[in-house]
């Protein structure tokens, strides 16, 4: 029995930015037994639902095994990867020399792993001369993105999970973390029991994480900035600034202070803003105030907003104003929500990014250019997710190439953006599965991906931790990963030296080189440790935080505990916001806000969790939860079927009545795209509104209409 001799394979899970480790130990019969790695310092050997259901979803079923093209008469055949891959490179050379660089462009995904994402950034920015490549991470937490580099002067994450273990509050932001970040939840609700911490709760809908919680606000969809504008108006107002660390290591303060004093001048005015009971909230300020160790956790319910970045930095100014920043127990901590989301802004997976979390500065243009050696520099952003796909629906975009996500579900106006893929004269998709609704929209090459268990690589949690995604599986078909993919298409256009790459430690160490090339500590990204590994360093390579300045560096878990930030001046910056508003409010024609998120047992379009019986027994079909007041105003009752209609799309589905909503507002899961009696691809209704800084569409606050069907 093999299974007794071969020690299990550590990987990390494909899921969330918690980033678990896993140990997967193939049978040799097809199945694997999954358990969580006790050595990994994201999990400790925990795992979630849907981390230990792994071993059921690694059936082949349903998997694109070949390259397919479509032939004239519309029909899609087999063909060589020679074929395709040479098809792909004549489309993308045919469509630049007609209409420029500017004609083309990559989507990717937070699903990719780091070596992935890397070729595909360089091939675009250095080779092909666009920005044009972006990311469905854009959905994800672009917003804190943003606001890091407003605040940091970096994309830095300040903190680390073991700053949940030493906190005395945990302030959760728009996050069900229970659900979306389980292990991490786990996390904090033991140092509740075990320490005494006290965890709060600030969310429209009543998740499951306020089950756990000391004090829930259920404000208003929209208020974050009032409520952490009050905050800091009260910390001030109560003398309990760090004048010292304000003094020493922070500019703008007295413009910030005097806004949110303007907006949010005391707690009885924030609490009617919020529409939160007056005790509440000045019990939470009160917390705030007087506790040293408190850490912010915020996910998608502040990225995903029209006004993501402002409640960001609205949060961080309450850190800055505190000096409660890179010490441990304290921060402010964005809850990544894809697994390698953080690698993606690591490699320039955004469009407004270059790589090693260089902008587009000329100095920084022409350093990635000398490193790699590259013929065609993008100078300028290219164009960020929602602003492609509708640079699609205008013609502008005339050859797109989607790999690793599914935006006919995902996208906001998602049937307007799914029939827009109908315009381009080069539709491209890399994919492991052979049906969903993008491949619907007939692209014309499809490639077959491998997927997890399948390939080598890397990825990076949400507190900056580096760790290895490890093959066990041998890919189906004629499945191959992604970087190789790239790396053909590549060749084919006659980049082949820049694109030589036998194995994925070849990628992550040009990619750590980069990061290191011209570093002379003032950029963070900085994996100078990491960029001679050896193939037997990197399949070694234990889970590690970036920076990593030198090979003998066993990484960082905090960055400025001594008061330096990656701003010209070294200060961290107090930024005014906007004052706070929703990007539209509830009208006659559509009186209901719509939010969207997870369900515990689910992930993305459910391509993956589809495949175990035991998640999908959790819940089975697409629901919109509605409150008590407001399903008896729209004449619903529980377990009917509701038609949700906005000015873009509509969605039939199960109505849960639910004491968790607020009156006037409506919650419902993303995964689902099926007809069947229920069915919701919720991105249809979505509107495009986005945030002026970070490009992120407001998933959160859609004005719709519900009735019974
Ligand atoms: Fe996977 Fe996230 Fe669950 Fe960890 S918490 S096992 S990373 S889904």
């Amino acid at each position: 029995d093999l299974s007794l001799t071969v020690p299990p394979i550590r990987t990390t899970c494909p899921y969330c930015g918690v980033g678990c480790g896993v140990l997967a130990s193939p049978n040799g019969n097809g199945g694997t037994t999954i358990a969580g790695d006790p050595e990994h310092p994201a999990n400790f050997g925990r795992l979630c639902s849907k981390g230990s259901a792994l071993g059921e979803t690694l059936s082949f079923d349903g998997r694109l095994l070949h390259p397919m093209m479509r032939e004239a008469n519309g029909r899609m055949s087999q063909v060589s990867w020679d074929a395709a891959l040479g098809r792909v490179a004549a489309g993308f050379r045919e469509t630049m020399k007609r209409h420029g660089p500017e004609s083309i462009a990559f989507y990717v995904s937070g699903q990719l792993l780091t070596e992935d994402y890397y070729v595909a950034n360089k091939l675009m920015k250095g080779f092909l001369g666009s920005g044009n490549i972006d990311t469905n991470s854009r959905l994800c937490m672009a917003s804190s993105v943003a606001g890091h580099k407003r605040a940091f002067g970096a994309d830095t994450v300040p903190g680390a999970y073991e700053d949940l273990d030493n906190a005395e509050l945990l302030v959760l932001v728009g996050s069900n973390a229970a659900w979306c970040h389980p292990i991490l939840h786990q996390r904090m609700v033991r140092t509740r029991q075990t320490r005494g911490a006290r965890i709060v709760v600030i969310d429209p809908r009543r998740t499951a994480t306020a089950e756990d919680a000391d004090l829930v606000l259920q404000i208003a969809p929209g208020t974050d900035g009032v409520l952490f504008s009050g905050l800091l108006a009260h910390v001030a107002a109560k003398k309990a600034l760090d004048g010292d660390f304000i003094g020493a290591h922070t500019s703008g303060f007295a413009a910030a202070l005097d806004l949110a004093e303007a907006i949010a001048p005391d707690p009885d005015m924030v609490a009617r803003a919020v529409r939160v009971a007056r005790k509440d909230v000045a019990t939470f300020f009160d917390w705030f105030r007087v506790t040293e160790k408190v850490v912010t956790l915020y996910s998608q319910g502040v990225n995903q907003s029209a006004q993501g970045t402002d409640k960001v930095n609205a949060i961080i100014n309450c850190h800055l104003a505190t000096g409660r920043v890179g010490r441990a127990g304290m921060g402010p901590f964005s809850l990544t929500g894809q697994p390698n989301a953080m690698g993606g802004r690591e490699t320039g997976g955004l469009a407004n990014q270059l790589a090693a979390h260089m902008d587009f500065e000329p100095e920084c243009v022409d350093r990635v250019r000398r490193f790699w050696n590259a013929p065609a520099m993008a100078r300028t952003p290219g164009l960020k997710a929602v602003d492609l796909f509708e640079a699609v629906e205008a013609g502008r975009i005339k050859a797109l190439w989607i790999m690793a996500t599914n935006p006919a579900v995902s996208l906001p106006r998602a049937d307007a953006m799914r029939d827009a893929l109908g315009k381009l004269d080069l539709f491209v998709v890399s994919e492991a599965v052979a049906s969903n609704d993008t491949l619907a929209a007939r692209p014309m090459v499809l490639l077959p991906a491998a997927t997890w268990g399948e390939k080598d690589g890397s990825v990076t949690n949400s507190e900056r931790r580096i760790s290895r995604q490890r093959a066990f599986l041998v890919p189906p078909g004629e499945a191959k990963p992604d970087w190789w993919i790239v790396c053909e298409v590549a060749k084919r256009l006659g980049f082949g030296r820049a694109f030589a790459y036998h194995y994925a430690y070849e990628i992550f160490r040009e990619h750590a080189a980069l990061s290191a090339f011209e570093n002379d500590g003032t950029r963070d990204f900085d994996l100078s440790g990491l960029s001679n590994l050896t193939p037997a360093d990197y399949n070694e390579l234990a889970p590690v935080q970036w920076p990593v300045r030198d090979s003998k560096s066993k990484g960082q878990a905090r960055l400025f505990g001594d008061g330096r930030f990656f701003t010209p001046d070294a200060k961290a910056r107090f930024v005014t916001i906007d004052p706070p508003a929703l990007a539209e409010m509830p009208a006659h024609a559509f009186p209901y806000l719509l939010n969207t998120g997870r369900v515990r047992d689910h992930w993305h379009t459910m391509t993956r969790t589809g495949k175990s019986p035991r998640l999908s027994g959790h819940i089975d079909e697409p629901f919109v939860e509605i409150s008590p007041a407001g399903a008896a105003a729209s004449n619903l009752a529980d377990g009917s079927l509701a038609r949700l209609t906005s000015a873009h799309g509509s969605a039939v589905l199960r109505v849960k009545v639910g004491e968790g909503q607020r009156d006037g507002e409506l919650f419902a899961p993303i995964h689902w795209n099926g007809e069947t009696a229920s069915h919701g691809r919720l991105g249809a209704l979505v509107h495009q509104a986005r945030d002026p800084h970070s490009g992120q569409p407001d998933l959160k606050a859609t004005p719709v209409s519900i009735a019974p069907v």
